[in-house]
């Protein structure tokens, strides 16, 4: 892949980048930037521990469908995303809302009120995958800026530069299926910012096209919101081990004192030429920071944290710790090194306590 730029041959911005800034090009214009921490926030103390940790920016979903974390007691209602959003405002820190799930033909009008109540009470941006809410967002609030949610699955330049010429999207939440050469090829054909996954939970299937849900449960992430519904999740004790089903669908078997995951079916143990094993994904977490100065110099905007559903302790504990590596990036970038101890505290929050360097490795497509 003649296009990228290894950490030894860097391009100017990276250079740059070595000197403590990043600039990019715009319109002719060369502007001073610096890639931005970006921290989940399931619940309103979340997002305060996620400021306080030194996030640059959040991102947060609304109490319903809307977005792909609908989780009982998770997100947020009106009167908590006014106040988290001042909070940001008060710290410089910019708050985005997901909007990531398809409205549905019966009753779209959460997904249109929900776009409505993130350019009323000042949001940065939207972060929606469906194109008539692109279309809606653009159209009525043309200075809301639009992030394309890594539901719409745009992982080549043509489409990004699609959905930019016809809703004028500012940034795509790039696909976990690019390695550092593709994300590279990519930004120098595109202006739209680009935001990568760079630590939680991995996700093996193309994003916004899983339905593995809907073979058990009859719905899929995409219109529900959530992997496994609540309603249809069972922990049952069978002897000495825990078992946990979807919608009775038999997920995992633990053995006393082992943690019990929360049963999706990609994460299930399953038996396959007689072994039982994770058939599709060890539970496993993307951590990017062994790589972090090539991604920095891949071009991108954004090092997005996954994990709204996770507790606001992993939350603070996360950004903290790519707070901290990022800080350090810039404080030497030739001189960068992952340390020990900043793998060992997220290894800890990892699902698996492992972690991976996922696609930004590989040379497979
Ligand atoms: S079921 Fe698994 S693969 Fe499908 S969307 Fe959920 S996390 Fe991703």
């Amino acid at each position: 892949m003649g296009l990228y730029k290894s950490r030894f041959c860097l391009s100017a911005g990276a250079v740059r980048a070595q000197q403590g800034v990043l600039t990019h090009e715009k319109n002719g214009l060369e502007i001073m930037d610096r890639v931005e921490v970006l921290a989940p926030a399931g619940n309103l103390p979340s997002l305060k521990a996620a400021v306080d940790a030194g996030a640059d920016a959040v991102y947060f979903g609304f109490r319903n469908a809307t977005n792909a974390r609908n989780f009982e007691g998770l997100n947020f209602s009106e009167a908590e995303a006014i106040e988290g959003i001042a909070y940001c405002d008060q710290h410089g820190v910019k708050a985005n809302v997901v909007l990531n799930t398809y409205p549905q033909i019966e009753d779209p009008s959460a997904w249109y009120d929900t776009v409505d109540m993130a350019a009323k009470y000042g949001a940065n941006a939207v972060i929606v995958a469906n194109m008539a809410l692109l279309k809606y967002a653009h159209e009525r609030y043309p200075n809301l800026g639009l992030h394309l949610s890594v539901q719409a699955s745009a992982s080549n330049y043509e489409a990004v530069n699609f959905y930019q010429k016809h809703f004028g999207i500012k940034r795509v939440i790039l696909p976990r299926v690019l390695n550092v050469p593709e994300i590279v090829a990519l930004k120098e054909k595109t202006d739209v910012e680009l935001e990568v996954f760079a630590f939680g939970g991995l996700c093996v299937m193309a994003e916004g096209r899983c339905y593995l849900s809907s073979y058990v449960t009859g719905v899929s992430p995409n219109i529900e919101g959530v992997c496994s519904p609540a309603r249809h999740v069972q922990f049952q004790n069978e002897g000495e081990k825990l078992q946990t089903r979807l919608n009775d669908v038999l997920i995992a078997e633990y053995e006393q004192g082992e943690e019990a995951a929360y049963p999706t079916i990609c994460k299930g143990r399953f038996e396959a030429n007689d072994h039982i094993y994770h058939v599709m994904e060890e539970p496993s977490s993307l951590n990017i920071l062994e790589m972090l100065p090539e991604v920095i110099e891949a071009g991108v905007a954004s090092l997005k944290i996954e994990g709204r559903q996770r507790t606001k302790s992993y939350v603070s504990t996360v950004t903290k710790t790519m707070r901290q590596a990022v800080d350090a990036y810039y404080a030497n970038p030739e001189r960068f090194r992952a340390k020990g101890s900043w793998l060992r505290t997220l290894n800890q929050t990892s699902e698996g306590s492992t972690h991976t360097l996922g696609t930004y490795q590989e040379n497979w497509q």
